[in-house]
């Protein structure tokens, strides 16, 4: 990530998490000048996202990441559903998911980058945003790592310099904690109760079911994900925050309490952690030449994988906007069909002024659940839809 920094681009876009970085090289497919910003060196470490939708592949492929770093995940084709103790629904998604660590796929993402003229500068911080009638003038400032004092030295990432660059459109795909959206002055919307829930990586060869595995016990929701390389996720909503670490034995104990049908023969635990997810969203996705994509504009729960695949959908369809209006002579305003449609999409997805009506098939419990079903189902768009319908729940 060390490119010249250039005084202009037709998109700049701050931010090179997997949402970021899927915009640049959806912005090169669609031969926009591309400038990518990101204020810290990510490196390859762990990431947390491990699910890519059926649809996330279908993307990811058109935009040229390679299918063979994809095939380095797992493959699943079938979600089991249990709840209250309930016989096992089983929902056959339309194409296979893949189970791919983020550093994974961010890493496919940069090798697919690199065949391309996007410039990836970073530590640099996007900062102050002045939007005017042709374009908007954004403040990057960009650090060093400064080595001070003798003899006992220490190092810090010291800002060494400012300049401006000059885009046509911004995407902020900078993250929960957006400047972006801070800097366009828009708050977020809490959609839900803030969930936490204890996750654990663990070492399981074969995986505990070659399926997702979903379930709900005294309305609290549970996922198992089969991993690749023998391995497999858990992850156990808390009725409140673990006051205990998520150790092996506080694993063997959510186990036999919310998903007794799997064999407890786990006991190495290589990750661990308690993470609280809010349920919130912008209350716009942007305005003008600035737009928002991925966690900048909403955060939920991991279980159904929304928060990436989401984002990482929305890249796209952000830029083949923005490449209408910056080569097609479509007007401006057109983009915002951009932010009215994702509002629409997640108001949907976590059942905010929606309605939802259960057909003929649909399993008794699903009365109480319905609001809680779709935001776990590892599926979006055309796909989540058919996997409601296989359930027996409409929302509309
Ligand atoms: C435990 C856990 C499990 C999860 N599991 C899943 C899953 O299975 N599937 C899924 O879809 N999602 C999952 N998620 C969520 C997923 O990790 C996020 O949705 C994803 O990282 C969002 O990507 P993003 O690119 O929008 O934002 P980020 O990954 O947060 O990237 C934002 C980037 O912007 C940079 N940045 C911020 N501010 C500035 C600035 N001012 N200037 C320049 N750069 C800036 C940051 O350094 C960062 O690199 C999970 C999250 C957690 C915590």
């Amino acid at each position: 990530m060390n490119d010249v920094a250039p005084a202009s681009a037709e998109l700049l876009v701050v931010g090179a998490g997997p949402v970021g970085l899927f915009a640049g090289l959806s912005a090169a497919r669609a031969g926009i000048d591309t400038t990518i910003i990101d204020h810290r060196y990510r490196g390859f470490g762990r990431g947390y996202a491990a699910l890519l939708h059926p649809s996330t592949i279908r993307l990811l492929i058109e935009a040229g990441v390679s299918e063979r770093a994809l095939a380095a995940g797992r493959k699943v084709s079938r979600v089991g559903l249990r709840v209250d103790g309930s016989e096992r629904v089983v929902l056959e998604l339309p194409a296979p998911a893949v189970a791919l660590s983020q550093s994974a796929l961010e890493q496919a993402l940069l090798a697919a980058l690199r065949g391309t003229d996007v410039r990836v500068l970073s530590p640099c911080e996007g900062g102050v945003l002045r939007e005017d009638g042709s374009g908007v003038e954004v403040r990057v400032v960009r650090r060093e790592l400064v080595t001070f004092g003798s003899p006992a030295e220490y190092s810090d990432w010291q800002p060494v310099e400012s300049f401006p660059l000059r885009a046509a459109f911004v995407i902020g795909a900078d993250g929960y904690e957006s400047r972006v959206r801070s800097a366009l002055g828009i708050d977020v919307m809490k959609l839900g109760e803030t969930e936490s829930f204890a996750m654990f990586e663990v070492p399981a060869d074969p995986a505990p079911s070659p399926d997702i595995e979903l379930s709900f016990t005294d309305s609290l929701s549970a996922v198992m994900l089969p991993l690749a390389e023998g391995r497999a996720r858990f992850g156990f909503q808390l009725a409140e925050g673990l006051a205990e670490d998520p150790t092996p034995a506080r694993l063997s104990a959510l186990m036999h309490e919310r998903t007794p049908w799997f064999e407890d023969g786990l006991r190495t635990v290589d990750w661990s952690s308690t993470i609280h997810f809010e349920r919130q969203l912008a209350r716009r996705f942007g305005n003008g030449r600035i737009w928002l994509a991925g966690d900048a504009a909403h955060v939920t729960s991991p279980l159904g994988a929304h928060s990436m695949n989401l984002g990482l959908a929305e890249a796209q369809d952000l830029v083949r906007r923005v490449a209408a209006c910056l080569h097609a002579g479509v007007p401006l305003a057109s983009l915002r069909e951009y932010g009215s449609e994702r509002q629409r999409e997640w108001h949907k997805l976590l059942g905010y002024n929606v309605k939802f009506e259960l057909l003929k098939h649909a399993p008794a419990w699903l009365r109480a659940y319905a609001p809680r079903v779709a935001p776990i189902l590892p599926a979006s768009g055309s796909d989540l839809k058919q996997l409601l319908d296989q359930l027996g729940l409409k929302v509309s």
